[in-house]
């Protein structure tokens, strides 16, 4: 139980200005939908609707590719010191505009706004701040020779982390000398849309950056453009391989970053406070709307029953609520159909016969709401042990030995991150040679820098986002054909 309660302490909303409506950006300007239906955008944790978005049609998903092709010639031309400048510029009104772009987050997206103001908002200025740095040094960063931007690059970017994804996308291709489009997910348009007012604001050259909104046929039409060169992709397996399905034969290449069944394991010599607050960061950051959060919980057999108390008093100290509230932990669910299928993976959790417990917690009455829940008993082949529930839900196992904790991290289709928690260096380093993820991290979890690259293994896609090895996606090498 908490040991004091908190006064409510809520961001005030009158920093940002959200349209009754918005257009679609093409060539630097908001237009009209030619033929797409209207959606409404809504806060998850109250139902209220902030805005009316545009649909972009396939005629429009036309008009944007032509405005991004239209722009790549003279965008591609400049040189790296004056594409730098427009990415420094972005970066830095991001950051004046700080807290307008994490109360809007917060708004649209339902996540607690401590982490919109401390994780997503400054990581995605950082992201443009890193790029902008190497928009001059492509020719140093050993990408091959002559690294030469693709051209019209067609981005899709999901809901849980909107501007961060945004970031990821859109600074690596303007620095390579790219074009964009880019369609956000239709339940979290608002601050990509307010990205498309900074392009304005830092006036970047019209067409450079052009933001589609409208939902899964108009990301699949942005995909299939014939005119498209370069397709970078977050989201569930499942759209991903539709979209490998889409562009096979095709001269386009393409960055898939899928889901995940990351296994945070730990070592029963690991400090268990700090486990136990990497273990809570690791599933409930985000709701657990996080592809590489921890969702398994590999503890050692001989700890495992001392983890699971400090885990539950731990738990019950979370507070869950409006995502405005500088002291909320656990924000809304992004939508009702997500909530619609966490809670049904969650009876499945029960019905295969995992012990189930959340802390007592009162949910608000309107919106989208999951209490933090873990199950514990839970073997490999239960379905909460190997499908992404992308909520807060934590499937605790254990294990013995280093090898089967190996074994049982690695017994997933996907293989996007891991963490490890124990005192030995050595057998941080043996894990991490062996398990099958492409992020590892050790004593600590969910840290993100535009340094490292990022990116999975079998069905969590491939080609890295972030770092050097990020660049490489954006470029081509040797002489045009
Ligand atoms: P999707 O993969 O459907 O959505 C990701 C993005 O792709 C959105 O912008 C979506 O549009 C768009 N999209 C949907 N269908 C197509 C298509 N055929 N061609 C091109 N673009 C398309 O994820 P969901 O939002 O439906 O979430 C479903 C599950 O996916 C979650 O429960 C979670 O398990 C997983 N997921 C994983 C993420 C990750 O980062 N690993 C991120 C998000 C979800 P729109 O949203 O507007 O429909």
């Amino acid at each position: 139980m908490p040991t004091f309660e908190y006064a409510p302490a809520p961001e005030s909303r009158a920093v940002v200005d959200i349209a009754s409506s918005y257009g679609l950006f093409i060539g630097g300007e908001f237009v009209e939908s030619r033929g797409g239906t209207p959606f409404k955008t809504i806060s998850p944790a109250t139902e209220e609707v902030l805005a009316q978005v545009s649909e972009a049609s396939e005629q429009d998903v036309d008009r944007a590719v032509a405005a991004a092709r239209t722009a790549f010639g003279s965008w591609s031309a400049l040189s790296g010191t004056d594409r730098g400048k427009y990415l420094f510029r972005i970066a830095r009104i991001m950051q004046e505009r700080a807290r307008e772009f994490a109360v809007l987050e917060s708004l649209d997206n339902g996540k607690p706004i401590r982490e919109s103001r401390d994780v997503d908002v400054p990581t995605a200025a950082a992201h443009f701040f890193y790029h902008a740095g190497w928009a001059d040094k492509l020719s140093y960063a050993s990408l091959g020779d002559r690294p030469r931007p693709h051209g019209v690059v067609g981005q899709v970017i999901p809901w849980n982390f909107p501007l961060l994804m945004l970031a990821w996308k859109i600074a690596p291709a303007l620095a390579t000398g790219n074009t964009v489009v880019l369609k956000p997910a239709e339940t979290t348009p608002l601050t990509a849309l307010l990205f498309a007012q900074v392009c304005q604001q830092a006036d970047l050259p019209p067409g450079v950056v052009n933001i589609i909104t409208g939902a899964g046929p108009t990301g699949q039409a942005l995909i299939a453009h014939p005119d498209v060169d370069k397709v970078a992709f977050t989201g569930s397996t499942a759209v991903g391989k539709a979209i490998a399905t889409t562009i096979a034969g095709t001269r386009k290449r393409a960055t898939l970053e899928l889901g995940g069944k990351a296994a945070n394991i730990v070592f029963d010599d690991a400090p268990l406070d700090q486990a136990i607050e990497g273990i809570v960061n690791g599933i409930f950051f985000n709701q657990g709307h996080v592809c590489c959060a921890g969702s398994r919980l590999l503890v050692q057999e001989s700890i495992a029953e001392e983890v699971e108390t400090k885990l539950k008093t731990r738990l019950a100290t979370l507070r869950v609520g409006d995502p405005l509230d500088k002291n909320t932990d656990i924000g809304a669910i992004n939508s009702a159909a997500q909530l619609e299928r966490i809670t049904t993976l969650a009876a499945v959790g029960e019905a295969e016969g995992a012990t189930r417990w959340s802390p007592e917690c009162e949910l608000p009455a309107n919106g989208f709401w999951f209490a933090p829940t873990i199950f514990t008993g839970v073997a490999q082949t239960h379905r909460i042990a190997q499908e992404e529930i992308f909520g807060p839900v934590l499937s605790v196992l254990t294990f013995r030995t280093p090898g089967e904790a190996v074994a049982k991290a690695n017994n997933t289709p996907y293989g996007l991150s891991a963490g490890i928690w124990t005192e030995k260096g050595s057998r941080i380093l043996w894990m991490a040679d062996h398990l099958k993820a492409g992020v590892v991290w050790a004593n600590t979890f969910n840290k993100f820098d535009p340094t490292s690259p990022f990116g999975g293994y079998k069905e969590s896609g491939y080609g890295r986002e972030g770092g050097r090895h990020g660049l490489s996606a954006y470029v081509t090498t040797g002489d045009p054909t």
